[in-house]
């Protein structure tokens, strides 16, 4: 009945290792202003002075989302007074931003690819931060100056779930591209959530609220449902001009929803206007040359883990998702190990364990030539499946340890030989005649019957292959 509309602005503070306008440090958790000059305390006088590396990382990602990269760019000042921004303005770029018109791809909520449109990605000068204790406020200025990029996507979501999906991919882009940590708790990647609704069918838009800067995946998720729950109620009580128009709303993480704070400025409100003191961005030959230098992007490498390795999307986009996991899948085919293998163990069988212990892939104990060793022990039939497993667990609590050892110890050698197996199954036939004849008679589900009886004799150390090859040939 209804249709909801999403558009997003992510704000990705980029890794530099100076400041936008000066060169201030951009580092993290240090003395309270101690990274700071008279450009970033906007002192009158000073001046300040474009990040080429900032520049280099914008246009890195415009070329990664396939948008126009501006030749010429300009900085504009967006006033507002607020105690953790001394200047009184934040230099931001409007009337022509670094990145234009690109584009992400998603999968809607059929599985189906969808063209995400990116209005454009411009670069601005984030604020200090402000810090209350009691009746105190303080201000830390160590952030003031850091570079953002704002990347704007077109309002071309249209559930929750897609939204998500949009953000997933780009954050899991700008890790691949070395422009940001993204580190999500620490505020390196927020965004603001646009919302409306329509009755489907309508052509034009509904009004749209902005919520403001949530830093987690599950809150976006959070904040939406709500706020499609609260706008469609509007609608259905007939109060939807009263209850929802253009304002800026707040995600409360303790009761999921989201309050009024303000109503939405206009553009005019901010006064923009050209930076006096900044001169228009230019780039030069080999700034672009630089700005290209793109590593294989998440799509491209998903693609090739299909084609090449024949691995199944899911699982491709599973490893590709997080691009140390993806490092670690390459270590491992670095063993020349099945990359079906590689793929089951490491997305099964590894960060099972690992997420019982709230452990990251970074964090793993075992390291990749090491789970890729345990596996060739499968490949060539030294272990079963079942073994390894045990072994696995094991290596867990004792990473140190040498695999061909711990076979050893735990007694998990697979007997292959084709006589010792012979061997057990003679035994068993020869003690179930009547079980044989049936199954001579065409009862040939007594098959798996004598299969589970030799691995219970052999207490499961002979090879399964094995024994069913052998036991065919007996029996037949
Ligand atoms: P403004 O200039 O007021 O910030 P923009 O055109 O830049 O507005 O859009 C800001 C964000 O809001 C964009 O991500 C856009 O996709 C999204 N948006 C615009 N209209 C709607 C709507 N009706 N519903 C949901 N999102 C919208
Ligand atoms: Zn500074
Ligand atoms: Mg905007």
């Amino acid at each position: 009945m209804f249709e909801v509309v999403i558009g997003l602005e992510v704000h990705v503070q980029l890794n530099t290792k100076t400041k936008l306008f000066c060169s201030c440090p951009t580092s993290f958790d240090e003395e309270p202003n101690s990274n700071t000059c008279p450009t970033c305390l906007a002192l009158p006088g000073a001046l300040p002075v474009v990040n080429k590396e900032a520049l280099i990382k914008a246009m890195r990602f415009g070329y990664a989302i396939n948008a126009k990269v501006n030749e010429t760019s300009f900085f504009d000042r967006k006033s507002y007074f607020y105690p953790d921004s001394p200047s009184a303005y934040q230099i931001t770029q409007l009337y022509k931003a670094i990145v234009k018109d690109g584009e992400l791809f998603i999968n809607d909520s059929d599985g189906k690819k969808k063209r995400v449109e990116i209005y454009q990605a411009h670069l601005e000068a984030d604020a200090g931060k402000s810090m209350h204790e009691g009746n105190i406020s303080k201000v830390d200025l160590n952030r003031a100056g850091t570079p953002l990029l704002e990347i704007v996507s077109g309002p071309d979501m249209r559930s929750a779930s897609e939204a998500i999906e949009y953000l997933k991919k780009l954050h899991t882009l700008v890790r691949y591209l070395d422009i940001s940590d993204a580190n999500m708790q620490e505020g390196s990647f927020r965004c603001d959530v646009n919302v409306s609704i329509r009755p489907k069918g309508q052509k034009e838009f509904g009004t749209r609220v902005e919520i403001k800067n949530i830093n987690s995946f599950k809150f976006v998720n959070q904040a939406i449902d709500y706020e499609v729950e609260r706008q469609i109620e509007a609608w259905e009580d007939g109060v939807y001009e009263d209850e929802v128009w253009q304002e800026t709303r707040l995600f409360d993480v303790q009761s999921g929803k989201t309050k009024s704070m303000r109503g939405k400025e206009e553009a005019a409100d901010y006064r923009y206007f050209p930076d006096p003191d900044i001169r228009p961005v230019i780039v030069t030959e080999e700034m672009i040359e630089e700005a290209k230098k793109i590593p294989e992007l998440p799509d491209d490498k998903i693609a090739r883990y299909m084609s090449e390795l024949k691995l199944k999307e899911y699982d491709a986009s599973v490893i590709v998702a997080q691009k140390e996991l993806a490092q670690y899948f390459e270590e491992m085919l670095n063993s020349k190990i099945e990359a079906k293998n590689a793929s089951t163990w490491l997305i099964n069988e590894l960060l099972g364990r690992l997420n019982k212990e709230s452990l990251d892939i970074t964090q793993s104990p075992i390291e990749a030539k090491i789970l890729a060793q345990l596996i060739s022990k499968i490949e060539d039939g030294t272990i079963s499946g079942k073994g390894a497993k045990d072994i696995l667990d094991y290596l867990m609590e004792n990473p140190n340890d040498n695999i061909d050892d711990i076979i050893e110890k735990l007694g998990l050698k697979q007997v292959s030989d084709d006589g010792a197996i012979l061997a057990i199954i003679d035994e068993i036939l020869a003690s179930n005649q009547d079980k044989v004849a049936e199954y001579k008679a065409g009862k040939e589900k007594l098959f798996g019957f004598f299969v589970g009886q030799t691995m219970k004799a052999s207490r499961g150390s002979a090879n399964p292959q094995k024994v069913n090859e052998l036991l065919k040939s007996r029996l037949s």
